[in-house]
């Protein structure tokens, strides 16, 4: 090529480099990634991962909203609703009808909860029947360590949290499957259909109560919880117990350049914001916001997910402590409103590089990824960005050095996605998806890199500060 040629190509191509190159920040992005890993081995279900949150929150400084009468600019509140999802804030030193900066991600991920009837006992083995939540392969879900996670709480109010098979000491729980020898028929079968939803039962003891009787095992089982956290099997009746794999989040490869862990989706999107906002140093110009929302992985409905109106109440009992509030001041805040849909994206994976366009889709090592739209099929139920704000992120990541790619979700018509930022579009809030790639998005053990792990952190915090 051409002396004249080069030279044009470097003022005129999109570089699009792999950013362990050359990157003086190693250091930091290694120390970095070793808080994620810690935060994700103690922050497996959505409400564990708000009893984080809240941790590192009030360590840099945080009350609950509850605890202000009045607020004034620099002033760091929090709001925790049902234990599932959190809003946070640090007020802006602008009039706040100038609109907030927020950053959203979601704090549920997939996982098998158990039916409210789950203990039963089949062939002198005792199991829990289960049901699960979100988008999962079902047979990546068997012969796994699994874990379980939740809370029973009895009618008197006493509420009982659970959290058995993470520490090397406790038993672990798996679903079993056939073994080769006999799979003749199911290994014929669509891989969809290999592994029935009604099969995932987990299996949790195999010793029948010392006297002769029918369900002996299930007895024993029974009478174990009993002593154990004081519950009859009517109390199983209000849980919310959930089954998460028992592997710990770690650092993955030769060079250690990865993550692999479950829940990355969104967890990963989770702690940066966090980390992100908590970290800032000055009062920033606009009110910046961090949401925590339950329930993307099942469209975000109920009242903890992003549909509820939870958000704008936290929203408007801010404008009230700011002293500031007056008809209609909400909707005009929203309209005035920027935000990074903080969520992950599919990263390519070269084993499976056909469901993507080469040219869109994102790569692990480059940097934080932003998707201008979703949706499927001819972009149905897209949330899509404008390009005047696509320009000013662009514009921020780049006087901050962050670096960033622009993709979207596989090849044309292959299938297709969404995220909680349509819910804020539609309160007239510029929303663009910013997140961190995965491989194996979904699975029982998620894969992300470090370099992008640390962008996606400085480039919160670039959005939440200007
Ligand atoms: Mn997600
Ligand atoms: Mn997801």
């Amino acid at each position: 090529m051409s002396e004249r040629a080069e030279e044009l190509k470097k003022r005129l191509f999109n570089k699009r480099e792999n950013g362990w190159k050359n990157t003086k920040e190693k250091e930091k992005i290694f120390e970095y990634s070793k808080e994620y890993i810690k935060f994700m081995n103690e922050s497996k279900t959505e409400r564990e991962i708000i009893k984080s949150s809240k941790k590192i929150a009030e360590s840099k400084g945080f009350k609950s909203i509850e605890a202000y009468n009045e607020l004034k600019p620099g002033d760091k509140v929090y709001y925790i609703n049902r234990n599932k999802s959190m809003y946070l804030a640090i007020i802006g030193k602008e009039d706040i009808a100038n609109g907030l900066n927020i950053i959203g991600a979601h704090g549920d991920s997939p996982r098998l909860d158990l039916k409210p009837n789950p203990l039963y006992e089949d062939g002198e083995f005792a199991y829990f029947k289960t049901h699960y939540y979100g988008g999962i392969k079902k047979y990546q879900w068997t012969t796994i360590p699994l874990s379980i996670h939740g809370v029973i709480v009895k009618t008197n109010g006493e509420k009982i949290e659970l959290n058995i098979g993470e520490d090397d000491n406790d038993p672990i729980f798996t679903i079993t499957d056939l073994l080769p020898h006999l799979a003749q028929d199911q290994m014929g079968k669509k891989l969809k259909d290999a592994i029935d939803g009604e099969d995932l039962n987990l299996l949790i003891g195999s010793i029948p109560y010392d006297e002769e009787c029918q369900e002996a095992v299930k007895l024993n089982i029974l009478n174990i919880l009993n002593e154990k956290y004081g519950i009859t099997e009517v109390d199983l009746l209000s849980s919310e117990i959930e089954l998460v794999p028992a592997m710990k989040c770690r650092s993955m490869g030769f060079d250690e350049s990865m993550v692999a862990g479950y829940g990355q989706d969104d967890k990963v999107c989770v702690y940066t914001e966090l980390t992100a906002l908590t970290d800032l140093q000055d009062i920033p110009n606009k009110t910046a916001i961090c949401i925590i929302s339950d329930k993307e992985e099942i469209g975000s409905m109920g009242n903890t997910g992003m549909e509820s109106r939870v958000f704008d109440t936290f929203i408007s009992e801010v404008l009230n402590k700011l002293g500031v509030n007056k008809p209609n001041l909400l909707e005009k805040v929203f309209c005035n409103s920027k935000m990074l849909s903080a969520d992950v994206d599919a990263g390519l994976d070269p084993i499976y590089a056909s469901v993507s366009e080469k040219n869109n889709v994102a790569h692990l090592g480059r940097g934080i990824g932003l998707n201008k739209y979703t949706g499927s099929r001819g972009k149905s139920g897209a949330s899509d960005a404008n390009a005047e704000f696509v320009a000013e992120v662009r514009k921020i990541f780049e006087e901050n050095d962050i670096r960033y790619q622009i993709s979207e979700l596989g090849r044309v018509d292959v299938g297709g996605g969404g995220t909680i930022a349509y819910i804020l579009a539609n309160k007239g809030i510029d929303v663009i998806d910013c997140g961190v790639p995965v491989l194996s998005m979904h699975s029982p053990y998620e894969v992300t890199s470090k370099f992008d792990i640390y962008e996606a952190y400085k480039g919160y915090k670039a959005f939440l500060g200007n």
